[in-house]
């Protein structure tokens, strides 16, 4: 193995980053060293590229990028059971504790210890990236590895989606960003008719129309709630899942989902929201989920074998595939600019 390798790092603070030659870092005790393979860029990389106020309160550079990865164990450190060299593999990013009083429950999801890998550790994009062993998750050689590192989004994606019952259900997907992408190809795989999606970019609707939406809307020229009462005859959608962070989709598909239906709500948004609770909410009898993060480890089972499935339309959402990461600044500017769905770097 090569004792120096590559790889993007926050090197100041400030906006970008730099691709550096550093040490092959070796796996301490209870971690293992991983080849990336393939590893994608997340909204979150971005507001660290960015350096807005959030990575400026949490980052420590320098720092190594990048959380998502597909990837081959070649070094085990001390203490690890359970893996091997060779195992084909990719990482759930949040690093629980397994003491608090969520995780003696199960609720590793929202663990009150939380760090999160790449975020509060160094990343994976690089040739060569040192995981917690606890947080290694093994993938069947049949998923290819450009597929393998969009795992940890798809997490988000079906736990957003299949928070509740979907299959014949109809569906407003609000936000064709990665995540929603993510999220229409899951609704679709599970028997969602029909999927209506409401993106304001022109690039990003005909992605959805791609991916398998059945109807797209812009919210910035169009009105989302006429249009999906007109597809639903006047019923509303049965399932109404937020993925942009908008207050005002927020609004709307809470305006466009049936009384009793389904709100799952994963998009972040600028600040506090102001919603009319009594009409919206209360007097329509809404169940609405928080989602944050996957469920370890029941959600990469399912992901998983929905990978396995070959139902999962992702090839339209693979925008932009670069080989290596000399391109890296173009690849965020792209993404920044919103001309992108998902973007990952091959190392194969
Ligand atoms: P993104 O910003 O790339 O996508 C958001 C999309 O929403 C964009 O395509 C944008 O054009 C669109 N949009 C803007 N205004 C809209 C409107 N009024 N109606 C409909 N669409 C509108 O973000 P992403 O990476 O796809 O992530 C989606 C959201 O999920 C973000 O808010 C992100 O912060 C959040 N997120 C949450 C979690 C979690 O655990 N809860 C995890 C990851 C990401
Ligand atoms: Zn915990």
């Amino acid at each position: 193995m090569s004792e120096k390798m590559v790889a993007i790092m926050k090197t100041k603070p400030g906006y970008g980053a730099e691709l550096v030659e550093v040490d092959v870092p070796k796996p301490g005790p209870g971690e293992v060293l991983i080849k990336v393979l393939a590893t994608s860029i997340c909204g979150t990389d971005l507001h660290i590229y960015e350096w807005n106020e959030w990575a400026q309160s949490r980052i420590k550079p320098p720092q190594i990028m990048g959380h998502e990865v597909a990837g081959e164990v070649v070094e085990i450190g001390p203490g690890v059971e359970g893996i091997e060299v060779g195992d084909y593999v990719s990482v759930e990013t949040h690093i629980v504790c397994g003491k608090c009083y969520a995780c003696r429950r199960g609720q590793y999801h929202v663990c009150q210890n939380t760090k999160i890998f790449g975020v509060d550790t160094d990343g994976v994009f690089a040739e060569y990236a040192v995981v917690p062993a606890q947080n290694i998750w093994k993938n069947p050689k049949s998923i290819p590895p450009e597929y393998a590192t969009l795992q940890e989004p798809l997490g988000n994606a079906v736990d957003t989606v299949l928070a509740g019952p979907i299959s014949g259900k109809s569906v407003l997907i609000t936000g064709a960003g990665p995540l929603g992408l993510l999220g229409i190809a899951v609704a679709k795989a599970s028997g969602a008719y029909p999927v209506i999606v409401s993106e304001p970019s022109d690039f990003r609707r005909e992605l959805a129309k791609k991916v398998g939406a059945d109807y797209v809307i812009n919210p910035f020229e169009e009105d989302v709630v006429k249009e999906v009462m007109d597809i639903t005859d006047g019923n509303g959608v049965d399932v109404f899942l937020e993925f942009s962070g908008a207050p005002k989709a927020l609004e709307q598909g809470l305006q466009a989902v049936t009384p009793a239906g389904r709100v799952s709500l994963l998009g972040l948004y600028p600040g506090k929201v102001t919603i009319d609770f009594n009409n919206l909410i209360i007097f329509k009898a809404l169940t609405i989920y928080g989602i944050t993060g996957r469920h370890l480890w029941e959600t990469w089972y399912t992901v998983s074998r929905l990978l396995q499935s070959g139902k999962l339309n992702l090839d339209p959402i693979i925008t932009h595939k670069y080989k290596g990461f000399d391109k890296y600044e173009e690849a965020f500017e792209l993404m920044r600019a919103g001309k992108t769905g998902k973007v990952v770097f091959m190392l194969k």
